[in-house]
């Protein structure tokens, strides 16, 4: 490696990824070899700063993420699993419950579609009518009266989280 590749010093247990320019004394990003206010030459040329950043991030796992342009170290990776039932809880918002009742009422919307055509026994399309009416109530009865209802026992706006809003 060519010595003028080399970083001078680096400090790498100063997690810090910005500094305070000694010049006009904003804070600007560590490891650019020119502060981004005054462009005050912090690092010889561009290519120690990169090597002083590559000594510094190497330092420590947590910061193989970082980029040298950036004034801090990006945040962990969190669990980006999101409970889109419980954020819709906390946000007001009503979804309806996972349900299979939903294939229920399709179904008794069909025998009900069946009695829309007119066949010529009205007995029959009175049959269907009735039969399909009595699946399309079973399922939105079992789907929203009964489901939904034990799924949010009470609609009514929490108290928490309201009041910054
Ligand atoms: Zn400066």
């Amino acid at each position: 490696m060519a010595v003028a590749r080399k970083p001078r010093y680096v400090d790498v247990t100063n997690p810090s990824l910005s500094v305070d320019c000694p010049r006009c004394g904003l804070r600007t990003a560590r490891f650019v070899d020119h502060c981004r206010n005054c462009g005050y030459k912090l690092w010889p040329s561009s290519e120690v700063a990169s090597a002083a950043f590559q000594a510094w991030r190497d330092a420590d796992s947590s910061r193989a993420t970082a980029s040298r342009f950036d004034l801090e170290l990006p945040p962990p990776p969190g669990d980006l699993t999101i409970d889109y039932a419980a954020r819709a809880h906390e946000l007001g918002i009503h979804i309806f419950p996972n349900s299979n009742y939903p294939f229920v009422i399709c179904a008794g919307a069909l025998f009900l579609a069946l009695a829309a055509i007119p066949f010529p026994s009205g007995t029959f399309r009175i049959v269907l009518a009735v039969i399909g009416g009595l699946i399309f109530l079973y399922g939105v009865v079992g789907w929203v009266l009964v489901e939904d209802v034990r799924m949010f026992p009470s609609d009514a706006p929490e108290s928490h989280g309201e009041a910054h809003r």
